[in-house]
Parts: structure tokens; sequence; C-alpha cells
């Protein structure tokens, strides 16, 4: 689950961390009154999507020549241009695809003086297992080309879970950015703080880019994009209570109302299926066929009528699906239940595109005999590669 640069600051913020002054807005006249509270004279208006790049992104509806999503404003009037020119329209970044994403909210941000931008990542790093932290004195850029470019400028501080960390993974940090005396010392607290964040929120992945030196002498947060393990989040309500749908894949949204996991792919081959794994392998065995599964979706281990039809509507509102492949193994579900629930979710939905159901476990037989004398076009198969094959045929037939 990811949040907006705001939400994400004010929550670090919480946690002791310095951050530029700043107001959301969702209307030019909320914009202004934010300005107005800050001390000025340079005010930084920040469209607010769930993808980065913004300051060099463009607006469709602008043109090139238009200035990006992240504006410095030299005073109240520019600020109110800004947020009229960005609040309605399509901001296109390097992050967010050609469709690009509607801006429906601003941050008018106190403008920072600043001396030098530095990176500073916390994520879960799958190889160690641990918490890692990636610094670079490349501060402000994208940081896949630094990793690209140039690799040496990038170190990463692997934290040892049982120890916590320490302040010499914090003076590691301060190593890596060259840092010195009190900015060294600021820079060990505030990688303590994000760590305590990081541990306290359950979070995914906390990225600042940039970190910034001001004239002044501070760390600050300018920049930051923060995900949430999507597991934890009933232990943090209050962060749940940040997700913006609009943001999402509204399919995948649907798709999380009936609990269901969903992930819209590329191809036209729609896939229903129980488990994680059995789904992944059906996914498989649609590309070794030569087709291309359209999604990904499990339906779980207690999948009932009413999840099956869920998930029929979910698949079948993706104009790309040509046809269905239903795996499902009952085990702790038998077959003969979930082949009722198939039958009255295909005829609920006036199913239009062929359908092969592979069935296998507890009463597979009075399953199969449900599906057969359904009385619709269902093509029942045997097993998981007899399945592909006949979806794959199906679709092609039809094409
Ligand atoms: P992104 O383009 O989505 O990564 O948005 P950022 O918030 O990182 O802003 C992009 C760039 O705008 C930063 O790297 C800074 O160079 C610049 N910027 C953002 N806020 C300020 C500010 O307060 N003062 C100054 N001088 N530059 C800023
Ligand atoms: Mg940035």
């Amino acid at each position: 689950m990811n949040i907006h640069e705001y939400q994400a600051k004010e929550l670090l913020a919480n946690y002791g961390i310095g951050i530029p002054t700043g107001y959301p807005a969702m209307t030019v006249d909320e914009a202004v009154k934010g300005a107005e509270q800050l001390p000025g004279p340079l005010y930084v208006v920040k469209a607010q999507i769930h993808a980065g790049g913004r300051g060099k992104g463009t607006f469709k509806e602008l043109g090139a020549d238009a200035k990006g999503g992240v504006r410095l404003a030299k005073s109240i009037d520019d600020v109110r241009s800004d947020a009229t020119d960005m609040l309605g329209n399509t901001l296109v970044t390097v992050q967010t695809g050609d469709e690009g994403k509607e801006v429906n909210r601003l941050y008018v941000t106190d403008g920072v003086d600043i001396e030098k931008e530095y990176y500073l990542s916390m994520l879960v790093d799958r190889a160690t297992g641990r918490i890692a932290m990636v610094v670079s004195t490349e501060g402000g850029m994208d940081i896949e080309t630094v990793a690209h470019d140039t690799p040496e400028k990038i170190t990463t501080i692997t934290v040892d879970p049982a120890a916590g960390f320490t302040d010499a993974d914090g003076q590691k940090a301060a190593d890596a950015l060259k840092l010195s005396g009190d900015l060294a010392a600021s820079c060990v607290d505030l990688t303590k703080k994000l760590y305590e964040a990081f541990v306290g929120l359950d979070c995914a992945m906390i990225e600042i880019n940039p970190l910034v030196e001001t004239k002044d002498g501070k760390l600050l947060v300018l920049d930051t994009k923060m995900s949430f393990d999507s597991n934890a989040m009933f232990r943090h309500p209050d962060v749940e209570a940040l997700r913006d749908e609009s943001e999402e894949d509204p399919m995948e949204v649907e798709a999380s109302k009936y609990d269901l996991a969903y992930i819209k792919l590329d191809g036209d081959i729609g896939c229903m299926v129980n488990g994680a794994g059995l789904a992944m392998a059906t996914m498989d065995i649609i590309k070794l066929n030569g087709a291309f599964p359209a999604n990904f979706l499990d339906v779980g281990g207690g999948a009932d009528k009413e999840k099956v039809t869920a998930a029929f509507k979910i698949i079948l509102s993706d104009p790309s699906v040509k046809g269905i492949l239903v795996n499902i193994f009952g085990g702790i579900m038998k077959c003969d239940i979930i082949a009722d629930g198939i039958v009255a979710a295909a005829k609920e939905v006036n199913l239009s595109v062929p359908l092969v159901v592979r069935l296998e476990g507890t009463n597979v037989e009075k399953g199969k005999d449900i599906l057969s004398n359904s009385g619709l076009p269902i093509v029942s198969a045997d097993n998981l590669g007899d399945a592909a094959k006949k979806i794959v045929a199906e679709v092609k037939q039809a094409a």
C-alpha cells in the first residue's frame, strides 16, 4: 500500500524527523490559504500523485513548454496560478506511464534554500532478510540511473535486527554521504528515527529523494515515498485510513473488497485459481502453450458462490479477456460446491467468452456432472496441461 508525499512526511514528522512546513490542498483556495500561513518568500507547489519524477513531468493539457508538477513559486499569486494549472489536469512522469495521473491534491510547502541534495532509503532486503539502508551523495536524481552508471556512489548498510539500529549504522551513512560535525550527528539522529518509523509502521520501503542539507546547516526531508506491508495494515488503522483508492487500479480495489488477490496483467486469458502457488503455475502453463494470462487471481481457500461471482465479474470487466480458465483444487472446498458457484456465476454474468474448467479433489465427479448438466458451453478439462491447451485453442478459434 502506498500513500501521498504529504501524508508520509506527516508520519515522519511524528517520529521527530525534520520536514519543511506545508499544507495539503484540494482546491486553489486551500492552496492559497496554505501559502498564506507560510513565511515566504519562496513557496513550493507540489502535485500529489502516487508516482515520482513529478518535477520533470509534463501536463497533458498544458503542452510541453509548461512547468512540471513541482514548482517553485515566488509569491502568493504564483501559488494561485500554479495551483490552477495543476488541479484537475493530467501529469505524465517517467513513473506514471503515457496515460498519466489526474492531479486532485496539492501540497504547498515552505521553499527551502538548498546547499546539497542526497539520497537515502530503507527497505526490506529479501536477499539478507534484513532491513537495509541505501544512501548516495547523488540526491535528487533517478537512483536507478545512478546505480547503473556509477554504482560506486551507492552504499548499502544492512541492519542487524538483534542489535537494532546503532549509532555505528548511522555513522556509516554519514560517512558515505561525506558529512561531518553537526551534520554527521544530525544524520545519525535522523537515520535512527527513520528506522524507528520503518519498524513501527510496518513499512516495506521509505525513500527520501532528496534529503537536503539547507544553507543554514540542517537536514530536511524534501521528498519522500512510503509504502507499507499490506498484510500488517490491520495493526495500523490510522495508516490504512490514508489509502487513496483513486490512485489504485479500479479492478484491484474492487477485488480487495471481496478479499480476492487480483493483479491485472497484459494477456488475454483470464485466470481464476485457488492458492497463490497454483495461480502462478497456471500462468506459467498458459505461457508454455503460447498465450498470455490477463491476470493473476487467487480466490483463496474458502471461495463461495459470492466470491466466485465477484471474481468472474472482475475478470470479465477487463476488455482484453478473450477466454477464462478456472483451475480449482477442491481440498477444504468441495468440487461440487465450486461447480455450483461457477454455474450460477456464469449464468448471472451472461458469460460471453469460452470457459474451460479444471477441477480436482474432493467430490470431483459430482462437480463435473454439475458442469456438464448445466446447459452452459463449459469445457471440462482433466488436468492442468489439458486445461491450458484447451483454453488456448478455444481463444485462438474464437479470434
Ligand atoms: P519529484 O520530482 O517527484 O521527485 O519531486 P521532488 O519533491 O523530489 O522535487 C523535485 C526537485 O525540485 C528536487 O530535487 C529539488 O531540486 C526541487 N525542489 C523541491 N522542493 C524544493 C525547495 O523547497 N527548494 C528548492 N530550491 N528546490 C526544491
Ligand atoms: Mg524526488
